[in-house]
């Protein structure tokens, strides 16, 4: 998703020649494993600033390209009076970034409106109506389609083996031989190993991560999709949406690193039993009348976690050839139209597109390498 954000940030230069190459197919990595959340419900003014830019670039793809979009809502919950001062100033950056419908919603309130929520221990939510999902992989193809149809190339079955840099760059592929002026490094989970191809490292710590359909016995009432988690915490928290009347999406989110870093290529499959016990008793937690939902599907996919949380994106600081749009984490998809656009000014030395509230370069870890 981040390659091909940039990648179409790319293809508007005329002057430019645009190569994406993947070793499987767009989508096939994280971006097809994701819940889809886009949503601006942060607190610092850099967080706000880069997912007000997601809003409006994913506004355009469904406006112009009919990109289906769910705008069922997205409910931040707090716990504390210290909480609702963070809603307050998201509210504050939403308002500077030209986000005017988030709102502060109070117990009664949620309960009036989700009356399924149990709010005994909520001091209040923050809540985006616009918000919503898409299905990262019905994005993908779009953006893979958008970019061909512009002028550029998107390569499947092309993975990078090898690189080598004399002037310019020769990159070998299961698929080919490339050469280019400037390489992006947008590999996801895989980013580590391809900066390693390119001699320019970055230290990743994929983190697993899982969702569960969880089945209810009748229709319930719409959930929005709900966060029971505040940035910062240092814990993980539940998260749940409707995805039909009976059958809900959950998972357990963290902006941290909080578990060992997993291999790239780590099995993926279902979720582990106890991760989904622990998902079904927060939702017995904060649902009424959940007590019969049974267990449906699950599936894991990864975080691709840089150390310090935050993506890193920009021109390497080993060498300016290599060009970083990765370690988005969990938020990959609400960030990658940022990404796409910072990575995109690194390649084609434009001045930057955000403010200093958003630092994502890579030249950060020069200082400390073990970072
Ligand atoms: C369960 C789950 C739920 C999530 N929910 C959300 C959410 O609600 N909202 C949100 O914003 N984010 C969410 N995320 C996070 C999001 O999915 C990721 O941050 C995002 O997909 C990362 O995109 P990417 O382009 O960096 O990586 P990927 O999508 O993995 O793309 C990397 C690409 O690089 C290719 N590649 C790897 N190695 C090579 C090589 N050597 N040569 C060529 N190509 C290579 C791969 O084939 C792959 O296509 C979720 C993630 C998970 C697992």
């Amino acid at each position: 998703m981040l390659g091909l954000f940039t990648a179409m940030e790319l293809v508007s230069d005329p002057s430019v020649s645009v190569e994406v190459i993947d070793s499987g197919h767009p989508g096939v990595g994280s971006s097809g494993r994701s819940v889809g959340m886009i949503e601006t419900q942060y607190v610092d003014a850099g967080d706000v600033e880069v997912r007000a830019f997601g809003r409006k670039a994913y506004s355009a793809l469904i406006d112009e390209h009919a990109l289906p979009f769910v705008h069922g809502g997205y409910l931040r919950l707090g716990h504390s009076h210290d909480d609702i001062a963070q809603f307050e100033r998201s509210i504050a950056a939403q308002a500077a970034a030209g986000i005017t419908d988030a709102e502060i919603l109070l117990p009664a309130e949620i309960a009036r409106r989700w009356p399924q929520l149990v709010t005994a221990d909520v001091s209040a939510g923050l809540f985006g109506a616009w918000d919503g999902y898409v299905d990262g992989y019905e994005v993908t193809q779009l953006l893979a389609r958008l970019v061909r149809e512009s002028g550029g190339h998107v390569r499947s079955n092309s993975q990078l083996v090898d690189a080598t840099r004399s002037g310019s760059w020769r990159l070998e592929t299961t698929n080919g031989t490339f050469e280019a002026d400037v390489v992006v490094n947008a590999a996801g989970p895989w980013a580590g190993h391809v900066a390693d191809l390119l001699g320019a490292p970055v230290t990743l710590i994929p983190q697993l991560h899982g969702a569960v359909a969880i089945e209810l016995p009748d229709e319930k009432p719409f959930t929005p999709f709900v966060m029971d988690y505040v940035p910062g915490a240092g814990s993980e928290g539940v998260y749940f949406r409707s995805e039909r009347k009976d059958q809900l999406i959950a998972g357990l989110h963290t902006e941290e690193v909080l578990h060992h870093g997993v291999a790239p290529d780590v099995q993926l499959g279902s979720m582990d039993g106890e991760t989904v016990e622990r998902i079904a008793l927060a939702l017995t937690e904060r649902l009424h009348d959940v007590d019969d939902m049974r267990i449906g599907r699950s599936w894991t996919g990864i975080y691709p976690m840089s150390s310090d949380h935050r993506p890193v994106v920009g021109r390497h600081a080993d060498d300016p050839t290599v060009v970083c749009a990765l370690g988005a984490g969990g938020n990959g998809i609400q960030l990658s139209p940022a990404i796409g656009r910072m990575a995109a000014d690194a390649v084609l030395e434009r001045p930057r597109s955000f403010s200093d509230a958003v630092q994502w370069g890579q030249q950060r870890f020069a200082a400390d390498p073990q970072v």
